[in-house]
């Protein structure tokens, strides 16, 4: 199991709502935290490794004060709040961060691992990564978001710098 790197086919489809969270699952939650914290990002969809189902994990604890992982399952975005631009990387586009405008606040709905309810009003980091993390889940990367100047640049610069596949 690997992370996916743009522009991976599987990056561009809608993951499908979780139906059952069996041992099974809990051993993927576990191996995405994983690949997440090895990898030193601060949140990682299932898509992003090749499971197209509506699972997220992140954590933007400090590594000094964490770990305190987040696992969303079937998340939905209930309010959007507030505008603000800021830099964005994501893991399956490696060595690569622009700014990305995105909501300032916002609330959430959807499932913790226990299949226990979760509600979180989140804003300033947590909140772009929040939205950043379910893009993914309807086959949106973040470079889809950039500003069209920024867009014409990623697309020359991307062949240059992204990794070669294994
Ligand atoms: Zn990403």
């Amino acid at each position: 199991m690997k992370i996916l790197i743009y522009p991976h086919e599987i990056l561009r489809q809608e993951a499908r709502p979780v139906e059952r969270i069996d041992g099974e699952f809990q051993g993927l939650i576990d191996r995405m935290l994983e690949m997440m914290y090895k990898a030193k990002g601060v949140g990682l969809a299932a898509n992003q490794i090749g499971e197209l189902t509506q699972l997220v994990v992140m954590d933007i604890t400090p590594a000094e004060d964490g770990p305190n992982p987040i696992v969303l399952i079937n998340p939905r975005i209930t309010e959007l709040e507030g505008e603000e631009v800021g830099e964005e990387g994501c893991l399956s586009v490696p060595n690569y961060v622009a700014p990305v405008k995105r909501a300032l606040r916002l609330h959430l709905t959807g499932y913790d691992r226990n299949e226990k309810e979760v509600r979180i009003e989140a804003e300033g980091l947590l909140a772009r990564c929040i939205q950043h993390e379910l893009d993914h889940l309807k086959g949106i990367c973040f470079v889809d978001r950039l500003n069209p100047v920024r867009k014409v640049l990623f697309r020359k610069k991307w062949p240059k710098i992204r990794p070669r596949e294994e």
